[in-house]
């Protein structure tokens, strides 16, 4: 078994505020050692404009027609507190999901859904358990409020190895799955995750878990299955979504939860106490009923990835199964200092995920978009 990932191996890659305001590199300039932190340069670079984006697993193609109509006409609500809205989103999500209102938790991002879901349900002794790597905001604040963290590497493929996970879910208090995983893009059958579950009773039976489906709609593996019908009716589970990836609202901050309403009471204990905007909750309310967007959306995806991976595993690198908006590809060398050299390309791509130091995670972007990077990644990675 792999050894136990210190703090400081599993949050790689933070990085200090204190460095903002770093001059851009040329274009075409030599790598050198970092003289500044990526976020200062990945903030330079923003600014400078004329930069592909694929850094942030963001939709690249934006709000669709429907949602952009909906925010555009919001605002003349604008004077209005979002109640009316709030109903109207909340109407399409009870009506998809076929639960009532309280089983629903709506918030400003999921994000914050995994934040509150830690503090509820861990503590000095109740561990969480989690993978590596994977996203990263139940472990930070797992580390923030000096609660113990199993951190389980994922198989070879990506996927999480919920064998291992069961076998360190013993005294646990929260388990998060992120399906797909985000960096790795891999994902576990529903088959696979409701046996886990149902075998967590034994083992673990305080334990409970966060199944985190950030790109459900982008998965598209066999066997793939939402967890929400167990969530509703089972207290332990809870699963959490977002607005932020295929309804391309990340700068809206829409995500919620679904689970049993005394389980979603857990979590609002430990919330912060404020809603959306009118606007980013009509927005939310028009793309979640755009169906044909969504679907269209999807497939774009499909085939813009299928380009990125075939690109990478032309030119000899191995491209691990994503089913989400990005690939995870083996650069063999160290992904920091090659992020780096892509930035000052104007390029954005991830910080690396450790364990998988050497892997660069790229979000797929328009057909444009990648049809202009990816020939500058291979250039740089065969200079
Ligand atoms: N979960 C996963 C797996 C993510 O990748 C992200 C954002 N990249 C989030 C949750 C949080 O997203 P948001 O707060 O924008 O809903």
């Amino acid at each position: 078994m792999a050894r136990d990932l210190s703090r400081r191996e599993l949050l790689g890659g933070l990085v200090s505020a204190a460095a903002v305001g770093v001059a851009l590199p040329a274009r075409a300039g030599a790598a050198s050692a970092p003289a500044a932190t990526t976020a200062a340069l990945d903030d330079a670079v923003a600014r400078s404009g004329n930069v592909i984006r694929l850094g942030a697993n963001e939709n690249p193609t934006g709000l669709g027609p429907a949602a952009r109509a909906a925010f555009t006409a919001a605002i003349d609500e604008a004077n209005r507190y979002p109640g009316r809205v709030y109903q109207t989103l909340m109407e399409a999500l009870t009506a998809k999901h076929q639960v009532g209102a309280s089983s629903i938790y709506l918030t400003p991002g999921s994000g914050e859904l995994l934040r509150s879901a830690t503090l509820a349900f861990t503590g000095p002794s109740r561990a969480l358990v989690t993978a590596a790597p994977t996203f990263e905001a139940p472990t930070r604040t797992a580390f923030a409020t000096g609660v113990e963290v199993r951190a389980v590497p994922v198989t070879a493929e990506g996927r999480l190895d919920l064998e291992a996970m069961l076998a360190k879910a013993p005294g646990a208090g929260l388990i998060y799955v992120c399906n797909p995983n985000n960096p790795t893009g891999g994902t576990v059958t529903g088959a696979a995750l409701t046996a886990f579950v149902a075998r967590l009773k034994t083992v673990a039976p305080e334990a409970r878990v966060l199944v985190d489906e950030a790109y459900f709609e982008y998965a598209d593996e066999p066997g793939y299955a939402t967890l929400i019908p167990l969530a509703v009716s089972d207290p332990r589970v809870i699963v959490t979504r977002t607005f932020s990836k295929v309804f391309g609202m990340a700068g809206l901050r829409v995500g919620y939860a679904v689970g049993q309403p005394s389980t979603l009471g857990d979590l609002d204990a430990h919330g912060i106490d404020g809603t959306m905007s009118s606007a980013s909750l009509a927005a939310a309310a028009a793309a979640f009923t755009d169906t044909d967007h969504i679907a269209a959306e999807r497939v774009r995806n499909q085939a813009v990835r299928r380009f990125t991976r075939e690109k990478f595993e032309a030119a000899g690198y191995r491209v691990l199964p994503s089913a989400a908006n990005f690939v995870m590809i083996d650069i063999q060398r160290d992904a920091g200092s090659f992020g780096w050299q892509c930035r000052q390309q104007r390029i954005a791509v991830s910080r690396p995920f450790p364990p998988l130091t050497n892997y660069l995670r790229l979000t797929i972007g328009t057909q444009a978009e990648m049809d202009e990077a990816v020939p500058v990644i291979l250039g740089l990675l065969k200079a």
